[in-house]
């Protein structure tokens, strides 16, 4: 999947592609390549699950908060 930030180039003022690959997320401009990471999209994946191996309280009500 691929994103588009129109104009967002810092440099050239040229379009920006968002795509990831092995080291994450990144944007990199059309025109002149310039590349910034993104690694503030690491939120945006799937979040982490604490613990573990607890499923059968998880059936449980939640009485008290
Ligand atoms: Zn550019």
């Amino acid at each position: 999947m691929v994103m588009w930030r129109l104009k967002g180039c810092p440099r050239c003022g040229g379009d920006f592609y968002v795509s990831c690959d092995m080291d994450g997320w990144f944007e990199q401009c059309l025109q002149c390549s310039y590349r910034i990471e993104l690694k503030s999209l690491v939120e945006f994946k799937e979040p982490v699950l604490s613990g573990g191996g607890d499923r059968a309280g998880k059936a449980k009500k939640v009485k008290s908060k």
